[in-house]
C-alpha cells in the first residue's frame, strides 16, 4: 500500500521550492498564490519534480537505518526530515520521508538541492547513502541547515571508498575532509566511520565489484579464477615493492573502459574551451 493519504503535518510546511511562498494544498494540487507554480499529487504525495515519477513496488524493503536513529523515529519526540528515506520498513506520524521516487512511505518527491518547507521547523534531518548522489552537496546541506531549528541536528551518510553505483547518479565520494566542508555551515560533533562503512565492509564491496567488473568485461573463467585466488598480501606487496604484478593484474588493467570507470583509482579528464 501506498501512502494514498497526504500526511497532515504538510498542511503547515510545504512552500514553494522557486519562491518559499506557502503552498496551498487542493484535492489534486499544491498551488503557489505567489507564483501561480503548481505541483501533482500522486498517491497521496506532492511531487516537486518534473515527470515521469517511478513508483517502486510496495512489498520492497531498504536496509534499515541503524538503531540509534530508527529509536529518535521511535520515541516521537522530535520533528525528523528524512531525506532519501528509499522504503522503510515502519510509518512514523512524526518523520516526513523525502524521496526522489514514490517508495512504500514516502510523503514528499522532490530534490534536495530545493527542499519544499519552510525554514526552522525540522528538530533533525536524516540523510543516509544521500550526498554522493547529489550535484551539489554544499547546497544541500545549506538547504538542510534551513529547513532545521536553531539546536537542531543533522545526520548523514555519505561514501568514500566505495565503487561506482546508481550510475550515473553517484557524482562524488568524499573524502572526511570534504564531508567536512559540505557541513561547514554547523558545528560538526563528529565525523566518524560508521560500523556499515568500517574497511572489512570496504574491502569486501571493493574486491566484490572487482571480480564482477571482470567477469561482466569479459575476463575468462581462467583469468577470473586468478584474480579470485590472489591474496591481499600479493597486492598489497606489488604496491609497496613494485615487484612483479600479482597474477590476474593484466586483465584488470586492461579491461574494457566501462568496467575500469566502475573501480578505477581515477579519471584523466581532457577537454577544450568552446569555440565560441
Ligand atoms: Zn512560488
Amino acid at each position: 500500500m501506498f501512502s494514498q493519504k497526504l500526511n497532515p503535518l504538510l498542511n503547515d510546511i510545504l512552500t514553494c521550492p522557486a519562491c518559499q511562498t506557502a503552498l496551498r494544498i487542493k484535492r489534486n494540487a499544491v498551488l503557489c498564490p505567489n507564483c501561480a507554480a503548481s505541483f501533482a499529487i500522486k498517491e497521496g504525495v506532492p511531487v516537486f519534480l518534473p515527470e515521469p515519477l517511478a513508483l517502486v513496488e510496495p512489498d520492497h524493503i531498504s536496509n534499515p537505518i541503524g538503531p540509534d536513529f530508527e529509536a529518535v523515529l521511535k520515541e516521537g519526540k522530535d520533528f525528523v526530515l528524512h531525506i532519501g528515506a528509499g522504503a522503510t520498513a515502519t510509518r512514523y506520524p512524526n518523520c516526513i520521508e523525502f524521496e526522489h521516487k514514490i517508495f512504500r512511505h514516502t510523503n514528499v518527491v522532490g530534490d534536495a538541492h530545493h527542499l519544499p518547507f519552510r525554514d526552522k521547523i525540522f528538530d533533525r534531518v536524516f540523510a543516509f547513502n544521500v550526498f554522493e548522489h547529489l550535484i551539489d552537496p554544499k547546497n544541500a546541506a545549506q538547504e538542510i541547515r534551513r529547513v532545521l531549528k536553531p539546536g537542531g541536528a543533522v545526520a548523514i551518510h555519505t561514501a568514500f571508498l566505495q565503487t561506482l553505483h546508481e550510475a550515473p547518479h553517484h557524482y562524488y565520494n568524499a573524502t572526511e575532509y570534504g564531508v567536512r566542508e559540505w557541513f561547514s555551515g554547523f558545528e560538526i560533533e563528529d565525523c566518524r566511520v560508521s560500523a556499515n562503512f568500517a574497511p572489512g565492509v570496504m574491502l569486501a564491496f571493493l574486491m566484490s565489484n572487482v571480480l564482477e567488473a571482470a567477469r561482466l568485461g569479459g575476463a575468462s573463467w581462467k583469468e577470473q579464477a586468478l584474480i579470485s585466488d590472489s591474496t591481499v598480501g600479493e597486492w598489497a606487496e606489488f604496491w609497496t615493492q613494485r615487484g612483479e604484478p600479482p597474477p590476474g593484474f593484466g586483465t584488470l588493467q586492461n579491461l574494457p573502459q566501462p568496467m575500469q570507470k566502475r573501480i578505477a583509482a581515477g579519471f584523466e579528464l581532457l577537454a577544450t574551451k568552446s569555440g565560441i
